[in-house]
């Protein structure tokens, strides 16, 4: 199978796919419904993030369902967190992922930040550490407004957003294909247009959010594997090297 584009940006990264079963909640996320769950306003205020942005590279990686996009892929370790035996969360994220709708930020971000924790710590060279500086390419994510902010509030401030755009049909179709093989529960035409509307409703205005910040570089993914692997490759270098990217459609 043709390696994955997220695959390739990682090279350039010097990254390692994270390893996902060890990024569980444990009791690190507050019991559904208590009061701890959702910090207040003033909570959030004064709270700096977890990481230092100087010091932490952010990567979001955004598209449609099926744009053809995959590494520390917040659905994977929602999966992970959905089959860990004993999860409190479990049956609750089958449910929504089922359903293609977006799973509640409190879990999806604790998810992250303790798959970056356990990847920092482990504290190797290329395992998201490139000169001592953290790199962190987090594909699927944020799909809505609310863990946008809470991610660049609390956890780490984002660098930049790789937005892999295509068409509806070519979603689809990618989506299809993938069927055949994935056996993922929500890989069916019904479960794929309740993801479509609520990509739409939902993830669209994060890329708004980040395009009024500057923070987008919009690739168009149509193309081959490659080709797309070639552009994204320009933006993640630039980045790098300390050129300003601001907007930018390649
Ligand atoms: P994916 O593997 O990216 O296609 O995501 C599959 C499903 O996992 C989505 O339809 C959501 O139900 C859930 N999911 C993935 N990423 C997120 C996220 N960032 N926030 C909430 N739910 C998510």
């Amino acid at each position: 199978m043709a390696p994955h584009i997220v695959d390739k940006i990682a090279e350039v990264l010097h990254l390692k796919h994270h390893h996902t079963e060890k990024a569980h909640t444990d009791e690190a996320i507050p019991a559904e419904g208590s009061a701890a769950a959702v910090p207040t306003k003033s909570e959030s205020e004064t709270k700096s993030p977890v990481f230092d942005a100087s010091k932490i590279t952010v990567f979001f990686v955004l598209g449609g369902p099926g744009a053809g996009v995959y590494i520390f892929h917040s659905g994977d370790l929602l999966r992970a967190e959905q089959n860990r035996p004993g999860s409190t969360y479990g049956e609750m994220i089958r449910t929504y992922i089922k359903e293609g709708q977006i799973v509640p930020m409190e879990v999806t971000i604790k998810l992250l930040e303790n798959a970056m924790k356990d990847t920092l710590a482990e504290g190797r060279e290329g395992d998201g550490w490139v000169d001592g500086r953290g790199r962190f390419l987090i594909d699927g994510f944020p799909r809505k407004m609310d863990q946008a902010e809470m991610f660049d509030e609390q956890v780490c401030q984002s660098t930049l957003v790789l937005f892999f755009t295509t068409t509806e049909e070519e979603m689809l179709n990618r989506l299809l294909e993938r069927a055949k093989t994935s056996g993922r529960e929500d890989d069916n035409e019904e479960s794929i247009k309740k993801r479509f509307r609520v990509y739409t409703e939902q993830t669209m205005p994060v890329i708004e959010h980040y395009n009024k910040l500057h923070k987008v570089a919009e690739i168009n993914a149509t193309a081959t594997i490659e080709d797309v692997h070639e552009k994204a490759k320009a933006v993640v270098a630039k980045v790098f090297s300390g050129e300003h990217i601001g907007n930018t459609t390649v």
